[in-house]
């Protein structure tokens, strides 16, 4: 667990690193502009009917209004309560430039703290593989009293390993919680001024369909390396952002899912494939109100989704709501009478309102679809039970 930490850490930066790779090339690219721009291709103002020449650039840091201003939007003297910050176009260059390197630095520092980071772990488990694991050949040369010393310290090891994992994990999942935050806070996904190339889409979308095939046969960790690579290459890559929330969910990382699948919903708010994902995890987290906020909003954009109408009921099942639940599953089975899951749900909701032939009728309809149906099995002998006393 630890150690796929620190390989996610290293995964983290290694993108930094490349973003470094392409904020360098977005350099040479805007060289290029610029030489264009020296042509004939300056940048004309595209406030109201303007058509001159920017002119000046507003830098400051709380200013609200457009910052690249014509002659004629000048006239309006719209900065001047912050004229020290306007500029010549001119300076731009300089500024991106400069930005450029704070940005290099900046990933630069990151990268260094996470290097100690690794150092030290390695340290770490460098000296628990030396005290704590020994080689069977080394063991004839080994006196009875090193033997001894070496039997005592190997039984408090059994003892100090519950502690030494809850340690490393939990601040191992602190450090990955920092991560996911910062990258939300800082909305590192919303931003129009990137062009992904098309041949780092292609690459994208095809290790995408890598890591759908390897999640369809259930290699959800290998999915995940798999998927975060094609989101290096297309952050934008609402499949595998959401592809990745799903392995995530299947390794009951529910709220590492979530957090996942905000990134997608803070872009495309109606993705539905996002929506249903976030609400299966909160369904998981038994936090149903919550589940059945976002199933509504599936339900908003398709009313006919029958495993969102089923959830739904699932959800209202477990708030002991048994007829409003009833009500939704039976939607679901209007649009397909043969739904397992609905039919099962049912049942279990008129066991609970005492109703137990009615629920014997319905989950028997459930397991003449699927006899092995454990849920609907369950629930059966319960009725069953129930019915003799
Ligand atoms: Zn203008
Ligand atoms: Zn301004």
């Amino acid at each position: 667990m630890p150690v796929n930490n620190i390989i996610v850490f290293n995964n983290y930066f290694q993108q930094k690193q490349d973003n470094k790779i392409r904020t360098q090339i977005s350099k040479l690219d805007l060289q290029n502009k610029q030489m264009g721009q020296q042509g004939n291709q300056k940048l004309k103002c595209q406030q109201d009917d303007h058509q001159d020449d920017i002119e000046t650039i507003c830098y400051n840091q709380f200013c609200q209004d457009f910052r690249l201003n014509c002659f004629k939007c000048n006239k309006r003297k719209i900065h001047l309560d912050h004229s020290n910050d306007v500029e010549k176009i001119n300076s731009l260059i300089g500024f991106i430039e400069n930005t450029n390197k704070v940005c290099d630095n900046l990933i630069d520092d990151l990268n260094s703290y996470v290097e100690n980071l690794n150092q030290s772990f390695s340290q770490l488990k460098r000296g628990i593989r030396l005290k704590y694991s020994i080689q069977k050949e080394r063991l004839i040369n080994l006196s009875s009293k090193q033997l001894h010393d070496y039997l005592n310290s190997t039984i408090t090891l059994i003892e100090y390993k519950q502690s030494v994992k809850q340690i490393i994990s939990a601040q191992a999942k602190k450090l990955t919680h920092t991560f996911n935050n910062l990258y939300e806070q800082l909305q590192l996904l919303s931003f129009n001024y990137y062009q992904v190339d098309s041949s780092s889409i292609k690459l994208s979308e095809d290790l995408y369909d890598k890591g759908f095939d390897l999640f369809l046969k259930t290699n959800y960790s290998e999915a995940i390396d798999i998927l975060d690579m094609s989101i290096q290459f297309n952050p934008k890559n609402y499949l595998s952002l959401g592809c990745k929330g799903a392995c995530l969910r299947k390794l009951n990382k529910y709220e590492d899912a979530i957090s996942w699948l905000n990134k997608i919903l803070s872009i495309n708010p109606k993705h539905i494939f996002s929506i249903l994902e976030k609400g299966k995890c909160l369904r998981l987290l038994n936090q149903y109100e919550d589940a059945i906020i976002w199933l509504d909003q599936a339900l908003a954009i398709d009313p006919k989704h029958v495993f969102s109408l089923s959830q739904k009921g699932e959800c209202l099942r477990m708030l002991k709501k048994y007829e409003e639940a009833i009500f939704w599953l039976d939607q679901a089975l209007a649009i397909d009478p043969k739904d397992v899951f609905s039919l099962s749900e049912k049942g279990a909701c008129l066991r609970q309102l005492n109703k137990y032939e009615d629920a014997i009728c319905w989950l028997d309809q459930a397991l003449a679809i699927n006899p092995k149906h454990v849920f609907a099995i369950k629930i059966k002998e319960f009725c069953k039970q129930e019915l003799s006393q």
